[in-house]
């Protein structure tokens, strides 16, 4: 008798407590409810910014050292003239567009990987006959990962075609 008054005593107390974290809870949820819609208009907001900004700045600018330039894609080859030449010294036509400051690096030895691009075989006509290297030129081409450059030295060889008569490249 006096156990069973005891145990109901303990359920009413376990409901009272069960009550009260029901409406903390629900406090709980009436909150988090309200942040969400809130950062759900935000996001909203942030997503029809971008589209906004996507529009005003199409695929055809490229970004490098933090700037903003045009892609050139039709332009053949636009590197050829800063290949630096084996055999002219000092090498002509240094990177620098009409109108632009001069600006060659020194930087030339220092590269942390290399890349032999050689020509086995004729663009122009496909022929294998090629001749020994008749020359070979360097270029140094910057990728920027996450922080430090990473400067590749590709080393250009050009062969010659007897077919062609044409002094030919790996591309
Ligand atoms: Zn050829």
């Amino acid at each position: 008798m006096n156990q069973s008054t005891s145990s109901i005593q303990v359920l009413i107390e376990e409901n009272q407590s069960l009550k009260m974290t029901i409406s903390i809870l629900v406090a709980c949820y009436v909150i988090l409810e309200d942040e969400y819609a809130l950062v759900k208009k935000e996001n909203e907001k942030i997503i029809q910014e971008f589209e906004e900004y996507r529009v005003r700045h199409p695929q055809h600018v490229g970004v490098k050292h933090g700037k903003a330039y045009d892609l050139k894609l039709e332009k053949e080859d636009r590197s050829e003239g800063t290949d630096i030449d084996t055999r002219s010294n000092p090498p002509k036509k240094i990177g620098a567009q009409p109108g632009h400051k001069k600006q060659v690096r020194v930087k030339q030895e220092i590269f942390q990987r290399e890349v032999d691009v050689d020509v086995h075989e004729c663009p122009h006509c496909g022929s294998y006959d090629l001749s020994d290297i008749q020359e070979e030129r360097y270029r140094f081409i910057d990728d920027i990962p996450l922080q430090s450059p990473i400067t590749t030295k590709y080393s250009i060889k050009r062969r010659y075609c007897p077919h062609c008569k044409k002094i030919v490249k790996g591309l």
